[in-house]
C-alpha cells in the first residue's frame, strides 16, 4: 500500500482517502462532492492530456481537475478489497402514468379543516397566497443537469422572462405556469450545496430564506440519485415546504431500474412524485402536489439526519447538532433562519451565517468547546463530519429504496465513441481525421457545388435584371452601378459564402 495523491493515481486503480487539504472553500467543496477521508475511489479515465480526471466516488461519475486531486491524500488499495455497491433487491416497481400513488391530501378533500393542516395553521400565512390577492411563488431548486429548465419550460411554456439577482451577475428565470396565472415559479441557478463559497449557492439560500416561496420544487436526476440527494437533505434542514421530483424517471424505467416513492417519501417526510420532464410525464401530478402542499404549508416531517442510534462517530456527530441547535435556537429564530439549519452550517465553519446570529461571545466559545469536543470524540475534522453525516443517511436511504438501473444505452455509446475521441493513442488522429473530414467536405465536396450553385443563380439574375434595365431605359451611369457594382461585385463575394461558412 503506497501513500500518494489522487493526482498521481493509475487509470483503473482504486484508492481509499486519508486526508483533503486545500483552502477552506476548495477543501469543503471536495468534501461535499463525497471526497470524504476513508471514501474509495476509483480513476476510470483521464482527458487524453491527462486533466480532468473522471473518477467512481460511492457509485457515482465524478470529473475534478488534476490540480484539485493533488489536495487529497491517498492510499493505493487492490481491486478485491473494494466493497461493491450492494444493489438490493427491490421488488420491480411499474409507475404507470408515472404516480403510483394520488396526493393524500387532495384525495381526503382538505378544506383545512384537517388535522395535518391545523397543525401547518398559523405556521405559515396559510391560504394567505395563491388566491386573488398575490400569486403563489414557487421556486425550482436543483443541480446542474438535473433538467431544471427543461420542467420550467414545460411548465411555463412562453410565460417567461431572465432577470439577474441584485448586485451580482447570476441569472434566474421567472414565469407563470401555463393556464394558471396565479401560480409563478423561479428556476435558481443550478447548485450542489447551500455552502457559502459559491454565489450562486449563495443567492438561492438567500432567496428561499428572505422571499419565502410557498413552495420548493427540488428537481433530481433519478439516475444519479446519491449525487443529486445532498441538495435535497439541505434543502430539508431549510424547514420550507418542498416537493420532490424525481426527474429522468423514463431512463431509470428503460434500464431496468426501480425507486421505491413511498418508501422514499416516508424516509424524507416529503411528497416525491416521479417525472419526466422531457417527455412531460408526471408533471401535472408534481403540480397539484405542489398546490397542494403550498397552499397548506406543509413543512417536511423530518429534518433530523443525524444517527442518535448509530456507531460512537455518529453519535458524536448528533449530540454536537443537538446542542448547538439548542444554544442557538432563540438567536436563529429571530433572524428566521431554522435552528437545524444555521447548527450544521455554524459547525461547518460558515462564518457568515454564525455572524448574522449576533451571538455573545460566551455562546461563541461554548460552540467551539462542543464542535472541538465532537472532533476529539469521532477523529473527524467538522466539516469532514457533518458531510460524512449527510452521505451516511444517503447511503443507507438508496440502499433501502433504489434498485439501480443498468447503463443506458446512450451511455454505453458514449462510452465506446469516448474510448476512440479521448483514447490516448486515438485521440490526436481521430481529431485530426474529423479536421481532415471538415476540410475535405468544404473545399471539394459540398462547398464548390453549393458555390456553383449560387454562382449560376446570380448569373441567372443579373442577365434577367440587366435585360429589364435595358428595356426600361435607365440612366447607363445607374445601370452600371446596379449591374457591375452590386451584381458583379455582391455577387463574386456571394459565391464564397458556402466555404466560407464551412470553415
Ligand atoms: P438543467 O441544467 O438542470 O437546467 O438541465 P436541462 O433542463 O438543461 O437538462 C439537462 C439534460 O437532461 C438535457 O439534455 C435534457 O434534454 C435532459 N433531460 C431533461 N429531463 C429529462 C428527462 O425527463 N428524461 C431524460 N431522458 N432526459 C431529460
Ligand atoms: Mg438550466
Amino acid at each position: 500500500m503506497k501513500k500518494t495523491t489522487l493526482d498521481k493515481l493509475k487509470v483503473g486503480s482504486n484508492a481509499k482517502i486519508n486526508d483533503v487539504s486545500g483552502e477552506e472553500g476548495l477543501r469543503h467543496h471536495l468534501l461535499e462532492m463525497g471526497l470524504i477521508p476513508g471514501t474509495v475511489v476509483e480513476l476510470v479515465k483521464t482527458a487524453p492530456l491527462g486533466d480532468p480526471l473522471e473518477l467512481k466516488v460511492r457509485d457515482y461519475a465524478l470529473t475534478i481537475r488534476k490540480a484539485d486531486a493533488a489536495n487529497i491524500q491517498i492510499t493505493d488499495i487492490d481491486k478485491h478489497e473494494v466493497k461493491a455497491y450492494e444493489n438490493k433487491d427491490i421488488e420491480n416497481v411499474e409507475h404507470p402514468g408515472f404516480g403510483e400513488k394520488k396526493c393524500r391530501i387532495i384525495e381526503a378533500n382538505c378544506n383545512s379543516n384537517c388535522e395535518e393542516c391545523r397543525r401547518n395553521m398559523g405556521k405559515r400565512r396559510h391560504h394567505r397566497r395563491g388566491n386573488n390577492e398575490e400569486p403563489f411563488m414557487f421556486a425550482l431548486v436543483g443541480n446542474q443537469n438535473s433538467g431544471k429548465t427543461t420542467l420550467f419550460n414545460q411548465l411555463t411554456g412562453a410565460n417567461q422572462h431572465v432577470g439577474n439577482f441584485p448586485g451580482v451577475t447570476v441569472e434566474h428565470k421567472e414565469g407563470i405556469i401555463k393556464n394558471m396565472p396565479n401560480l409563478k415559479l423561479t428556476d435558481l441557478p443550478g447548485i450542489y450545496s447551500l455552502s457559502p463559497y459559491s454565489t450562486e449557492e449563495m443567492v438561492t439560500r438567500d432567496f428561499i430564506l428572505k422571499q419565502n416561496p410557498d413552495c420548493i420544487i427540488n428537481i433530481l436526476d433519478a439516475t444519479n440519485i446519491e449525487r443529486n440527494m445532498y441538495l435535497t437533505l439541505q434543502l430539508i434542514e431549510l424547514n420550507v415546504p418542498m416537493v420532490l421530483a424525481l426527474n429522468m424517471m423514463d431512463e431509470v424505467r428503460e434500464n431496468s431500474g426501480t425507486i421505491m416513492i413511498n418508501n422514499l417519501e416516508a424516509l424524507l417526510g416529503i411528497p416525491v412524485v416521479p417525472i419526466s420532464a422531457s417527455k412531460n410525464e408526471g408533471i401535472g401530478e408534481l403540480l397539484e402536489h405542489v398546490i397542494s402542499v403550498a397552499s397548506q404549508g406543509i413543512r417536511p416531517k423530518r429534518f433530523d439526519f443525524c444517527d442518535p442510534f448509530g456507531d460512537s462517530v455518529e453519535q458524536a456527530v448528533h449530540r454536537c447538532i443537538h446542542a448547538v441547535k439548542h444554544l442557538i435556537e432563540d438567536h436563529s429564530r429571530n433572524v428566521r433562519i431554522p435552528p437545524r439549519f444555521a447548527a450544521t452550517k455554524i459547525i461547518e465553519g460558515d462564518i457568515k451565517l454564525l455572524n448574522s446570529l449576533g451571538l455573545d461571545k460566551n455562546e461563541i466559545d461554548t460552540i467551539e468547546h462542543l464542535i472541538k469536543q465532537m472532533e476529539d470524540e469521532s477523529g473527524m475534522d467538522r466539516q469532514s463530519a457533518i458531510v460524512d453525516m449527510r452521505f451516511n443517511f444517503i447511503e443507507n436511504l438508496c440502499l433501502n429504496t433504489v434498485q439501480k438501473p443498468c447503463e443506458s444505452k446512450t451511455r454505453l455509446k458514449t462510452i465506446a465513441a469516448d474510448k476512440i475521441l479521448t483514447g490516448k493513442y486515438t485521440a490526436i488522429p481521430a481529431f485530426l481525421g474529423i479536421i481532415g473530414m471538415i476540410f475535405w467536405m468544404t473545399f471539394s465536396l459540398l462547398g464548390p457545388i453549393l458555390a456553383d450553385g449560387l454562382d449560376y443563380l446570380i448569373g441567372n439574375l443579373t442577365e434577367v435584371t440587366d435585360s429589364l434595365l435595358t428595356t426600361y431605359g435607365l440612366n447607363p451611369v445607374m445601370h452600371s452601378l446596379i449591374i457591375d457594382g452590386i451584381f458583379a461585385g455582391v455577387g463574386s463575394c456571394a459565391i464564397l459564402f458556402p466555404i466560407i461558412n464551412g470553415r
